[in-house]
């Protein structure tokens, strides 16, 4: 079966205002509401649908800068149906409400109109350095401007946004989306510096000393792939989904040509892995022009990290699966890839491939850990940090959080810990102010 002819236009519609209102009247404004205990940024969800309902856009959006500095990012990419809306007491009759959606509507609606002008706090509590311009960075960012901190955010890419821009695939989260998200924070105060590689064009010893940070929060991600120890050696056309992923982009906002990107029309594809972002490696192989794109999974579907979601997703666009499919060797042929050698419930089989794409984890870079002395990690590379003040590392001002804590995990969770470290860092700024006094 050849892949559908597929393009990056958003795959999932918004609501339009009608449709917003109408379903935001269906919430029972429950006095119990399960869907804030579903929700790990505890968004006070009825209250803004409340306003919705009666027309106050504007009011709805204030409501969810009290909770979040990302929702039209969340409205689209959180897992809504193990969250809020699969605690929504409405689920029970399979009518949840819709709060992805609706989250998205505000925040899209309140951007496309520039509704909310937030007031800007003076910034004297101090200065906070953020590494990294993800999803936790972000966070840490938004919610100390908003306290009165000065923050400045280093990332190492040419443009901020983690894997919100260079990973997820702009089917699922258009890039123009997280611009403007990001934008929204610049308007807080907060300065972003990239093409900034902390480690190597600065270091935190730096940061302290010549830029007078108070304190500092990595939020690195998890920034290194894990590969595959196959016999021999790998050739090429073996590849890094996240590096496909971020040349996709690149390729998308004409910053490289297409050739730069490593799947070529016409290619047959395996993906190898069974998580989301397999399911993205695979979707975004078949809008690239590939004939044909398989996932390569040792276990079967029951064993698969997926959601259901994205799996459907996948397979109405032409995504195929080899279930049970133990990859043993990848074949190679003058260097180039022809094939992998695979171990099925049928036996050993040559399986022709012209381009494999890995998305079977990763794990954080050392880069800032072994350029800065005393930031304790565990023996895969995870970030230590403590309770007291939340969020600080073994080295006293540096605090850390997101993926390079806590395993690669979702946006909506890198966000609940970066919530909690800004209150940390706050925290530990003011008594330090208080001692230098
Ligand atoms: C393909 C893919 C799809 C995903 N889809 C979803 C989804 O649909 N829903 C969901 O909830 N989650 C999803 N996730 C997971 C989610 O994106 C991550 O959990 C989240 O982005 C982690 O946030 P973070 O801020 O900790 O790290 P990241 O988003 O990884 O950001 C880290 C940032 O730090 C920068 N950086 C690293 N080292 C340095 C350095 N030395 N100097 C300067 N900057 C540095 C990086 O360039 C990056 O910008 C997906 C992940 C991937 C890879």
């Amino acid at each position: 079966m050849e892949s559908k002819d597929l393009k990056f236009e958003e795959v999932n519609e918004g609501f339009n205002i009608k449709e917003a209102i109408d379903e935001a009247k269906r919430c029972l404004n429950c006095k119990n509401p399960l869907c804030v205990q579903g929700c790990p940024i505890e968004h006070n969800i009825p209250a803004w649908i409340h306003q919705l309902s009666m027309g106050n856009i504007g009011d709805a959006m204030s409501i969810i800068n009290e909770k979040s500095n990302l929702p039209a990012v969340c409205g689209r990419v959180c897992p809504h149906e193990k969250q809020c809306e699969g605690h929504c007491i409405l689920n029970k009759k399979d009518k949840r409400i819709r709060v992805g959606k609706l989250e998205r509507f505000i925040a899209d609606f309140d951007s496309n109109m520039g509704l909310i002008r937030e007031k800007l706090t003076p910034k004297t509590r101090g200065k906070v350095a953020i590494i990294g311009s993800g999803p936790a960075g972000l966070t840490v960012a938004g919610d100390l401007a908003r306290d009165g901190f000065n923050v400045v955010i280093y990332e190492s890419e040419p443009e901020p946004g983690g894997v919100l821009m260079y990973g997820i695939p702009e089917y699922r989260l258009p890039k123009e989306v997280v611009r403007r998200e990001i934008h929204k924070i610049e308007g807080l105060g907060v300065t972003y510096v990239t093409n900034c590689i902390v480690g190597q064009n600065i270091t935190v010893d730096e940061m302290f000393d010549q830029q007078n940070f108070d304190a500092i929060f990595i939020g690195s991600g998890t920034a290194k792939p894990k590969t595959m120890n196959l016999p021999g050696n790998t050739p090429r056309g073996v590849i890094q989904s996240s590096y496909f992923f971020r040349m996709v982009t690149l390729n998308n906002n004409g910053s490289v040509g297409r050739n730069e990107v490593p799947v070529k029309v016409g290619d047959i594809v395996g993906v190898v892995g069974c998580g989301n972002v397999a399911m993205d490696a695979a979707r975004t192989a078949i809008r690239m022009g590939a004939k044909e794109v398989y996932i390569i999974y040792h276990k079967t579907i029951e064993h698969m990290s997926a959601l259901q979601t994205e799996y459907n997703e996948a397979v109405d666009e032409g995504v195929q699966f080899l279930w049970e499919t133990n990859t043993k060797e990848f074949v190679g042929e003058r260097g180039r890839l022809k094939a992998i050698k695979a171990i099925t419930n049928e036996g050993e089989k040559v399986i022709p491939m012209d381009k494999i794409l890995l998305a079977i984890g990763s794990q954080p870079a050392n880069r800032i850990v072994s350029t800065t002395s005393g930031i304790n990690v565990d023996e895969r590379g995870y970030v230590i940090t403590k309770e007291r003040p939340y969020g600080m590392t073994s080295r006293k001002g540096v605090f850390a959080g997101g993926d390079v804590v806590n395993t690669p995990q979702t946006v909506v969770l890198a966000m609940r810990d970066a919530k909690k470290v800004a209150a940390g860092i706050a925290q530990f700024v003011d008594a330090k102010k208080l001692l230098e006094e």
